[in-house]
């Protein structure tokens, strides 16, 4: 598949901060499952979750280092606290300044998994999103997004059971030696050298006789040196290292042992790699490649885009604060965003004092949102008008122009109290238009879609709320 590629922005060394402002961080790791002894109770934490703390503290934004697998929600006077098992206290989250910086190790529990789901319903922003980590922490899920993407990678095949290696093998239609992982592995450890037939033979059964659940690929080996880690925030490269392939081995994980440089990036590099990170939807990521021959002309081979990179190593090689330039960088409120929940192209709206009507979501109506209204009459700064069997007068804020397929139509525009799903988004600007000609009483426009987090789904309606009650 060919894609349009976008022209690369160049690398940077530090992100430009367009506005400072404290806001709040939730490091979201475990420690649990590391070693039960180093624990003594308490779990320990992590490097990068201490960098996390110390930086954060230096800037004056306040942090929580959460450990997933005792944490609980709460919700009084209409805050939420988020808390530690051991902690009273408890810290605020909300909608409108918590990042959640997500760690590698949350994602092996479904019920922590689950923690952030409940994040994302809360709003807070989350550098990744659940389903980033879900995608990312798949090898073979994260192998399709890219191919999507139209990225080259190692020509890949799922091993589906332990008898079906032998199809799995003609399949992948590549000589000796190629490479078996496990789908959920990491840091190395899941990833396999293999040299024969006879040898994969043996693995595979040896493998499934250990777990008959385990999940396989292989995948073309690539010979090379080393690999690169690129670290991506937001859509520019922030740096990239390289890897050599330990002595001995054909791995390069750091955490196996191997070396890392700086590595400066080609510019079809810093493409493809921005290119991963987008297209597993990744906020803060690190893309994993091995370099092509002629890295200027062809692409490099993408590995993995990894959703909780950890930092020790790049600031090491590279001698930049990381985990600084990541802080800054959400420190400016445009680079937060919330999950968003999907919703039809038609929902049910609360107006005051009209009720409830249905509503058709207009991703396309960058203008005013629009009320079908009757026997409309302005009497200086107030305005009558009758929507069913209501009449109201009400503050006559102004006029707008729209233009229509019949020509431009002058409106008058009224403020309104708006409920959605039991959230209330107090007074919204509608423009009064009759509507008679139109299915719905109710066009909403983007402003008001940004404001309540949707994202519309066009083949459905009704998704998050029922006609029945209107
Ligand atoms: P992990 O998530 O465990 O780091 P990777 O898929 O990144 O798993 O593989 C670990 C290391 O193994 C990589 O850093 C790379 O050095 C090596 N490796 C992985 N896949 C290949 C491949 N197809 N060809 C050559 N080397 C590979």
């Amino acid at each position: 598949m060919k894609t349009t590629i976008i022209k690369p922005p160049a690398i940077i060394a530090e992100v430009k901060e367009k506005k400072e402002e404290k806001y709040r961080i939730l490091v979201v790791s475990s420690g649990a499952l590391k070693s039960s002894s180093d624990a003594k109770g308490k779990a320990p934490i992590f490097h990068t979750a201490k960098r996390f703390k110390d930086e954060a503290e230096k800037t004056g934004h306040d942090v929580y280092i959460l450990q997933v697998e005792s944490a609980y929600i709460e919700y009084e006077d209409g805050v939420y606290k988020i808390y530690n098992a051991d902690d009273k206290e408890g810290f605020e989250i909300n909608s409108t300044n918590t990042v959640a910086f997500v760690r590698g190790t949350v994602r092996l529990k479904k019920s922590w998994l689950d923690l952030l789901s409940r994040l994302e319903k809360i709003g807070v922003c989350m550098v990744n999103d659940r389903d980033t980590v879900e995608v990312s922490s798949d090898k073979y899920r994260t192998y399709l997004k890219l191919q999507d993407a139209g990225l080259t990678q190692p020509k890949t095949v799922l091993i589906p059971n332990g008898e079906k290696w032998k199809e799995a093998v003609d399949n992948l239609d590549s000589k000796f030696p190629i490479i078996m992982k496990t789908l959920e592995g990491s840091k190395g450890i899941g990833v396999l050298f293999i040299e024969s037939e006879r040898q994969i033979e043996s693995l595979v059964q040896l493998l499934y006789n250990q777990n008959e659940n385990i999940d396989l690929l292989i995948q073309e080996y690539i010979k090379t040196d080393g690999d690169i880690r690129v670290i991506v925030l937001g859509g520019t490269v922030l740096a990239a290292m390289k890897r050599s392939v330990i002595e001995g081995d054909f791995r390069s994980n750091i955490s196996q042992g191997a070396e890392a440089k700086e590595y400066s990036l080609t510019d079809l590099e810093i493409e493809h790699s921005l290119l991963a990170a987008k297209s597993i939807n990744g906020s803060w990521t690190a893309v994993d490649f091995i370099p092509s021959e002629n890295p200027e002309k062809d692409p490099p081979y993408i590995l993995e885009v990894n959703h909780s990179p950890g930092t020790t190593g790049i600031e090491k090689a590279t001698g930049k604060n990381i985990v600084k330039t990541v802080i800054d960088y959400y420190s400016n409120p445009n680079n937060r965003y919330s999950v968003p929940s999907q919703v039809g192209y038609l929902e049910v709206v609360k107006i005051t004092p009209f009720g409830e009507l249905v509503a058709k979501f207009d991703t396309g109506n960058a203008r005013y949102s629009v009320l079908h209204a009757e026997d409309i009459k302005v009497d200086g700064k107030k305005i009558t008008f009758t929507h069913g069997d209501k009449t109201i007068k009400t503050n006559y804020v102004g006029d707008y122009i729209s233009q229509t397929g019949g020509g431009e139509d002058e409106r008058p525009i009224v403020e309104l109290d708006f409920e959605f799903t039991g959230t209330k988004y107090g007074k919204i600007q509608f423009g009064l238009n009759n509507r008679d000609n139109f299915n719905t009483e109710v066009l909403l426009n983007r402003k008001i879609m940004r404001l309540m987090n949707v994202m519309v789904n066009p083949s459905r309606k009704y998704v998050v709320t029922t006609k029945f009650s209107v």
